[in-house]
C-alpha cells in the first residue's frame, strides 16, 4: 500500500484487506514498514510486546522469521513496527545495496505466504522504495481531494523508476478510492478523472467514510473484525474479494 500522501487510507486499508483474506483462508503478512507503527497497534499490540521489529529487519541483522508475530486473525502475521523505524533512511544512507534489503531477506520466506501486505510510510524514501523492490504490486489507496491527481501522477513516475532501475516485475496492482464520499461534488471530479485515465486499474469497490473504521484501532481490532456490518467493513470485503479474483 503506496502513496506518499499522509492519511490516505494506506494502514487502515492494509489491515482490513489483510484480515479479510486472511479470514477467508489465506495465509497472510501483513509488514508495517511506517516507523509510525499504525497497522501495529490496529491489531492491539502494544510497544512493549514488539521484540524484534522491521527495524532489526531493515538495519540490524534480524531475519524476516525471527521478528514475525501472530496476530489474533487466525492466519495473519504482522511484521510490526517501532519509531526507531524513523531513522532508517538516515542509518543505511551510505550501505551498499540499500535498495534490497527487504527483497533479500523476503526471498528466504516467501513460501511460507500466499499473500504478503506492506504498509508503506507517507514518503518515497528508501523505507517505501523497498517495499516496491520486494513487492510485485503497487497499490494505491487515493482520497478523491484537489492535490490527489498531482500526488498521484508523482507517484507513478516513482513506480516507473523503481520498475526500471531496481525492480522490473513491479506492477501497478490497483488504486482504491478511499474515505469516498458521492455527494462531494470535488470527489466526483477527481473519480471522474481516475476513471478517464485509468480505468482498468481502478478497483470497483469504493471504500466509503465510515467512523467505524476510524474508530477500530483504539479497541486494538480491524474495521471489519470490530464492526463487520458496518458500510466500511461491508466494502473492505468486497474489495478482498476483488483483490483475490484480481490476483488469485
Ligand atoms: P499515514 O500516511 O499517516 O500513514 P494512512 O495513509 O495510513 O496515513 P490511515 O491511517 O489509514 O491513512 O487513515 C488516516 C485517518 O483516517 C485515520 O485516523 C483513519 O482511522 C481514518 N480513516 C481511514 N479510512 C477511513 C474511512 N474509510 N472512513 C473514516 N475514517 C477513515
Ligand atoms: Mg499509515
Amino acid at each position: 500500500m503506496v502513496n506518499q500522501k499522509g492519511g490516505v487510507g494506506k494502514t487502515t486499508t492494509a489491515v482490513n484487506v489483510a484480515t479479510a483474506i486472511a479470514v477467508a483462508g489465506k495465509k497472510v503478512l501483513l509488514i508495517d514498514l511506517d516507523s509510525q507503527g499504525n497497522a501495529t497497534t490496529a491489531f492491539g499490540i502494544p510497544p512493549e510486546a514488539r521484540e524484534k521489529t522491521s527495524y532489526d529487519v531493515m538495519v540490524e541483522d534480524a531475519m524476516l522469521d525471527e521478528a514475525i508475530m501472530k496476530t489474533e486473525v487466525p492466519n495473519l502475521s504482522i511484521l510490526p513496527a517501532i519509531i526507531d523505524l524513523s531513522a532508517c533512511d538516515v542509518q543505511l544512507a551510505s550501505k551498499i545495496g540499500r535498495e534490497f534489503i527487504l527483497q533479500k531477506k523476503f526471498a528466504a520466506l516467501k513460501q511460507k505466504f500466499d499473500y504478503v501486505f506492506i504498509d508503506c510510510p507517507p514518503s518515497l524514501g528508501l523505507l517505501t522504495i523497498n517495499a516496491m523492490t520486494a513487492a510485485n504490486y503497487a497499490m494505491i489507496p487515493l482520497q478523491c481531494e484537489f492535490y490527489s491527481l498531482e500526488g498521484l501522477s508523482y507517484l507513478l513516475n516513482t513506480v516507473k523508476l523503481v520498475q526500471d532501475n531496481l525492480n522490473d516485475k513491479l506492477d501497478i496492482g490497483g488504486i482504491i478510492l478511499t474515505m469516498y464520499d458521492r455527494r462531494n461534488k470535488l470527489t466526483q471530479d477527481v473519480e471522474a478523472e481516475i476513471i478517464t485515465h485509468f480505468r482498468d486499474k481502478l478497483f470497483k469497490s469504493y471504500i466509503p467514510r465510515n467512523i467505524k473504521l476510524s474508530e477500530a484501532p483504539s479497541h486494538g481490532k480491524p474495521g471489519i473484525i470490530y464492526d463487520h456490518r458496518s458500510s466500511g467493513a461491508q466494502a473492505y470485503m468486497l474489495l478482498a474479494r476483488e483483490i483475490l479474483k484480481r490476483f488469485g
